[in-house]
């Protein structure tokens, strides 16, 4: 079964004026389209792979042959990643956090706005592409980690939580080179509802077949 690029659950314009259309159009049309596709297109070579989800090929990337290791690295992650960001964000979100992510959030970073700093200083600092994060560690502790292109934490055996995509593909038609302003305004589009379940996930110990890509 080839993996497939989900539908957007809003419309392009939704997360205006924080995300604006065309970006998120070009995004999902075009980027995640384009993960999906080589994904697939690397798998053909490896046909016993292709019933694995996108998930468990990134979570243990040693097991995946040599010759389409890369492809399936950066198109697996890039297909994992972006199936998560469409849906950790929605129309009129933001606000603070709520549920279990909250008090996490509370424990292990004093506060909100001290976490939202850190957060953002991450992906700020993340050189080139790449993405910042709120992993979940095995022991059930959380960290804000950066990680290179489309690479996912799970490949290092941490959970993704959510994450924010500071590929210049991201943001740059609307906020050209300043990707601080992206990350402090991308914060009004958070799911937080979405983000507790994946929190709740992370708890129980498995990524949940319904926040998966398949
Ligand atoms: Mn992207």
């Amino acid at each position: 079964m080839a993996h497939e690029l989900p539908a957007l659950p809003y419309d392009y314009a939704a997360l205006e004026p924080t995300i604006d259309a065309q970006t998120m159009k070009l995004h999902h049309d075009m980027h995640h389209a384009a993960y999906v596709k080589n994904l697939n297109a690397a798998l053909e070579k490896h046909s016993n792979l292709q019933s694995k989800s996108a998930e468990d090929l990134v979570r243990d990337l040693s097991s995946v042959p040599e010759d389409i290791r890369g492809a399936v690295r950066n198109n697996g992650g890039g297909h994992v990643n972006h199936t998560m960001f469409w849906k950790i964000m929605k129309p009129k979100g933001g606000g603070d956090p709520t549920g279990a992510i909250a008090d996490v959030i509370k424990k292990s970073f004093g506060n909100f706005s001290d976490f939202k700093t850190k957060f953002n200083d991450a992906g700020t600092k993340q050189f080139g592409s790449g993405w910042v994060w709120l992993a979940g560690k095995p022991g059930g502790e959380v960290q804000i980690i950066s990680t290179p292109n489309q690479d996912n934490p799970l490949s290092q055996g941490l959970f993704p939580i959510f994450g924010n995509d500071v590929w210049e593909h991201a943001y740059y038609l609307k906020y050209n080179n300043r990707r601080p302003e992206y990350l402090a305004a991308w914060w009004n589009v958070v799911n937080w509802e979405e983000i507790n379940h994946r929190y709740e996930a992370f708890k129980s110990g498995k990524l949940e077949p319904a926040l998966a890509t398949r």
